[in-house]
């Protein structure tokens, strides 16, 4: 189906949406696929709101659309104060990839949501990004498969947070190079989830000398063999599942984690990688 845009036409093919441009310079066509991302957060009160003004989930959605520079990606922001809070059923079915950020309110959040969105990630592929206090949410706890409690326990104090990317070759990497962030909330391992297919990233906080595994990448849903354990396995191992999730570690909600350059292309490129872009 085709429906006239200011760009050409847009045409949507088994869930992706293609941008068709025309190129006037060389009278070419080119496809540039595009994803729908949707960036929801609780709509805490205890952000920073000067740091914050249009609360998380602007701030994030901003870096997103800083580095969007060839238009992949379609962005939008809900919340937890919105009707079916945030996320209709209407709205996950024209959502490519979830980012939620959670933390004071993960109990307000529908147990239904959450089974709706593991529905939706599992059966349909829908990308999910996790931040931060996400780890407990009900959509992360749903979509892993896991607890998700902090066994190294958390510390708010005047931690600057080391990561070091330990996958170069994986493509939430791309571009990224070790960095620091002068305070951040510490997080210690163990992390109480399922293995990841790749840890990308790796936390050091500087108070107590803890790490954690601050960004994780699994691929979860049909496609998975739940009774594979190891052995030859034909070479197929347990298989992978039809969406990509990803946690990423740092973003507490009174330091300006959301702002900065280097978080900003990771969460870019997890959106990417976690909607099939890469
Ligand atoms: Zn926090």
């Amino acid at each position: 189906m085709q429906t006239p845009s200011p760009w050409g036409f847009t045409k949507v093919t088994s869930g992706l949406t293609y941008r068709v441009r025309y190129r006037p310079q060389s009278n070419e066509m080119s496809e540039t696929k595009s994803i729908r991302v949707l960036v929801w957060d609780e709509n805490p009160s205890h952000a920073d709101m000067k740091l914050y003004p249009g609360n998380l989930r602007a701030a994030i959605a901003e870096g997103l659309n800083e580095l969007n520079q060839n238009g992949e990606l379609v962005v939008k922001t809900a919340h937890l104060d919105e009707p079916d809070q945030g996320v209709s059923d209407e709205i996950l079915a024209e959502t490519d990839v979830l980012v939620w950020w959670g933390h004071a309110r993960h109990g307000e959040v529908a147990d239904s949501l959450a089974e709706r969105v593991k529905e939706r990630a599992y059966k349909h592929g829908l990308g999910v990004v996790v931040l931060h206090s996400g780890h407990y949410s009900k959509v992360f706890k749903e979509v892993v498969g896991g607890p998700g409690h902090l066994k190294g326990g958390w510390r708010e104090s005047t931690d600057s947070e080391t990561i070091r990317v330990c996958a170069p070759w994986h493509p939430v990497a791309a571009g990224v190079e070790d960095f620091v962030l002068e305070n951040e909330e510490m997080y210690g391992a163990p992390f109480d989830v399922p293995p990841c297919e790749t840890l990308v990233f790796q936390s050091l906080f500087s108070v107590g000398g803890e790490s954690f595994p601050s960004g994780m990448a699994w691929t979860v849903g049909d496609g998975i063999d739940p009774e594979f354990t190891s052995g030859p396995g034909g070479g197929k191992g347990q298989g992978e599942g039809k969406s990509r999730l990803f946690y990423f570690r740092p973003g507490h909600e009174t330091y300006p984690t959301y702002l900065d350059s280097r978080v900003r292309k990771v969460i870019y490129n997890a959106v990417r990688w976690a909607g099939r872009l890469v």
